[in-house]
């Protein structure tokens, strides 16, 4: 379904990337979604799974590069990065995180591009036409998933806090040692790792560095895929690193920058986290305009009850604020010298709120068939609910963003 974008400076370019996006959303990802959620996690990742087709079919049309900046990218501004998210997620969240964490290593990489970083990384990647180079991110571990992602605040300074995956020099080379949570997004397919990870203890979660891993090295293994309630069609994971040794070029960043990098990322992935949960308050929304067009209950269908106009129009309304919100939030954080970290937070749990509250009012709306797996709404419903955890929980994030807020407010625009 076609919509209005309050944005009137859209360019044709921008219209036309929306619907070729959605096209794609709705002809390859949603059958494919659909398919895949009612796999086992290790159906998913098989040969021959209808996820490899997404995942072929995705880095054939540059999908994967999407948020990697020229020269090695899709070439798109931030608005049009927004506007493929929000498309590629009313089709799939769960797909949609499955390539956007594929491309973080290069991500990382591009952001100081050095000549071995660009042949051995960012180009394998970028130029890569069937899904054979993939990326994940490394972040939380099993005794530390919100504390990683709290910059700033004071927890991430405790130096009782200690980080389980550590990496030290030994010569020429960092030797890592440890491991990540089994919640790495395409942890179990990955071939490389923007491994975040403790390079001095004595700094608490703020003593990081970030690293790039390629997954083939000697003492690299991976866990059994993990199995969950929503968002089944997306890989998860543990890593484990037992002597890993990579050169010193591939240590991105070490403890001087860890927490502003940090920063910086999480500015990115939280606002696109909105986007996502905004495009999947969409679908939510659409389903339950078409299912209270058709659905006679009284004598007359369900939109002509005033109490379900009201709560089509709250729904309507909270994908478009999510959409204003984390479009602003991601835009701006991507351009900006310094991030403002607490906008992207307020996008996030704007935008994955949304969707959750959408989704609930809408199996309700769609009454008992909101139940079955007849419908789109239940997957929808249990894909907006792992939103509001991934990414970092949106309780610990508010948290994290008060304290931003409290430090900050008012912010000179930098
Ligand atoms: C679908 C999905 C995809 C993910 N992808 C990745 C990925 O690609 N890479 C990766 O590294 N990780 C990934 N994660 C992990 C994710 O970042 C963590 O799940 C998240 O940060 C929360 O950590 P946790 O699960 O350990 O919960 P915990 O941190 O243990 O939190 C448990 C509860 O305690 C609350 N809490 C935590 N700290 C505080 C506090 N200080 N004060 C008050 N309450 C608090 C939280 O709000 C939550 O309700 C993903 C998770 C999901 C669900």
């Amino acid at each position: 379904m076609d919509f209005l974008d309050l944005d009137l400076n859209l360019t044709e370019e921008d219209i036309a990337l929306r619907k070729s996006t959605h096209k794609f959303a709705r002809e390859v990802m949603r059958p494919i979604a659909k398919q895949l959620d009612e796999m086992s996690p290790r159906e998913v990742i098989a040969p021959g799974s209808p996820f490899w087709d997404f995942m072929r079919k995705s880095y054939e049309l540059g999908y994967h590069k999407l948020l990697i900046p020229e020269p090695y990218g899709m070439g798109l501004s931030s608005l049009q990065q927004t506007i493929v998210l929000e498309e590629l997620a009313w089709g799939s969240v769960g797909l949609t995180v499955a390539l956007t964490v594929a491309c973080f290593p290069a991500f990382m990489s591009s952001m100081n591009p050095l000549p071995e970083l660009v042949d051995n990384i960012i180009t394998p990647f970028c130029d890569c036409t069937d899904a054979s180079v993939i990326g994940c991110w490394g972040i939380t571990e099993p005794d530390h998933g919100s504390d990683t992602l709290m910059t700033h605040h004071p927890l991430f300074h405790d130096p009782n806090i200690k980080g389980q995956c550590r990496a030290g020099m030994e010569g020429d080379e960092w030797v890592i040692n440890g491991q990540k949570a089994s919640w790495v997004s395409a942890g179990t397919i990955a071939t490389h790792c923007s491994l975040f990870c403790t390079l001095d203890n004595s700094m608490g979660l703020a003593g990081g560095g970030i690293a790039i891993v390629p997954l083939d090295l000697p003492g690299v293994s991976k866990g059994e895929p993990l199995n969950k309630i929503g968002q089944r069609d997306l890989n998860q994971g543990e890593i484990f690193f037992d002597n890993v040794r990579i050169p010193k070029a591939y240590m991105l960043v070490g403890t001087d920058l860890y927490e502003a990098m940090l920063e910086l990322t999480l500015s990115t992935t939280t606002s696109l986290m909105g986007m996502l949960g905004t495009g999947i308050a969409r679908a939510a929304f659409e389903e339950s305009l078409e299912y209270a067009k058709e659905r006679v209950q009284g004598g007359k269908p369900l939109i002509d009850h005033p109490n379900v106009k009201m709560k089509l129009f709250r729904m309507f309304q909270q994908v478009e604020v999510s959409r204003q919100i984390s479009r602003a939030a991601f835009i701006y954080n991507r351009s900006a010298e310094t991030p403002a970290e607490e906008y992207s937070i307020a996008a996030k749990l704007q935008g994955t709120q949304s969707a959750f509250d959408v989704c609930c009012e809408a199996v309700m709306l769609f009454g008992g068939n909101g139940l079955t797996k007849e419908y789109l709404i239940e997957k929808l419903f249990r894909d907006a609910k792992a939103m509001l955890i991934e990414d970092g929980s949106n309780e610990s994030l508010a948290i994290a963003g008060g304290h931003k807020v409290i430090q900050n407010y008012p912010r000179v625009a930098g």
